[in-house]
């Protein structure tokens, strides 16, 4: 099984800490993956939509493979991976099997379901079992959202236990996405660039962000973004850490971007505001001290990893 370096700023992220061998050389052999589903060990996590599903009991989310047959016709059963425990996989329900506020499935008081959004910023589940519902929310909501094929139209089926989707009518495979997004403290001297989006909680201040576009590197959309956002010139650029984010399955790809400008000039249709901080504020705004209350992101973003790692 692959562990991560400790010293790996990424292995701190959020999502990160999924312990899965994906066994990915295994998943076009059906036998194979049919013996894994048998096997006594198997489990299966459970999405009703976008929603995990578990029991009420200590918010468990690990089900008998049978147990997951109970509640209904399955839309699709994906293979996540073997961890120590046993094979997992992950099935999705469609998201009706759940009504009502909170969130239940009729008749069965012994589930729970709860957001991943939830689960990850209140720490209800672990942060190896975070990891394993990320990969699973990604790959179930590509599921959900490719039931035709793109190059024909006709429907698709799911192969390769899940990692595929094939085309009936004209043959086409077509392979689940991950999304890549930069993410960026822009730093000049001791100063760090933070902006604040509308919806974001009262107070609090992030790194600036955006989805790289086709043609793009790393570090050239790193530089658009800021541009774009703050009208501040990025020179070099340097990678960090990244992030697995399944809302519903980006890839945040955090670096540090030396401004070469000063002059700030906000997009209002993107950011509300844009300034500078000084490091000794990023690091009160960390601590929950500032005096005007300013707030860093929450412990789930990388984007604060990011600013604790340049704060200290
Ligand atoms: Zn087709």
């Amino acid at each position: 099984m692959s562990q991560p370096f400790v010293d790996e700023l990424s292995a701190q992220t959020g999502f990160a800490g999924n312990p899965l061998d994906r066994l990915s050389a295994l998943r076009d052999d059906q036998q194979a993956v049919e013996t894994l589903l048998r096997s006594p060990q198997a489990r299966t996590l459970i999405f009703a939509g976008e929603v995990p599903v578990m029991k009420a009991t200590g918010l468990d989310p690990f089900f008998a493979p049978v147990e997951a047959m109970g509640l209904g016709a399955m839309r699709e059963q994906v293979l996540l991976g073997v961890a120590e425990e046993g094979p997992l996989f992950a099935t999705l329900f469609d998201a009706d099997i759940a009504m009502g506020d909170p969130l239940g499935v009729p008749g069965r008081d012994d589930l729970s379901l709860v957001d991943l959004r939830s689960l990850a910023v209140k720490r209800l589940q672990s942060r190896s079992v975070l990891g394993m519902m990320a990969q699973a929310k990604s790959l179930l909501h590509w599921h959900m959202r490719h039931r035709f094929c793109s190059n024909c139209g006709a429907s698709s089926q799911m192969a390769s236990a899940g990692w595929k989707r094939i085309c009936s009518a004209c043959n086409a495979q077509h392979f689940p996405r991950t999304d890549p997004v930069v993410i960026m403290v822009a730093v000049r001297g001791d100063h760090c660039l933070l902006g604040r989006q509308p919806r974001f909680a009262p107070g609090m201040y992030s790194a600036l962000a955006g989805f790289i576009e086709p043609g793009e590197t790393v570090e050239d959309a790193v530089r658009r973004e800021v541009m774009e956002e703050a009208g501040i010139q990025i020179g070099r650029v340097s990678y960090m850490a990244s992030q697995p984010w399944p809302f519903p399955a980006s890839l945040m790809i955090g670096c540090l971007a030396e401004a070469v400008s000063q002059e700030i000039t906000v997009d209002r249709t993107e950011l509300e505001d844009a300034r500078w901080f000084t490091r000794a504020e990023v690091q009160q705004m960390l601590q929950g001290t500032h005096e005007k209350f300013l707030a860093a992101p929450q412990l789930i973003a990388i984007a604060r990893t990011l600013l604790q790692t340049w704060a200290s």
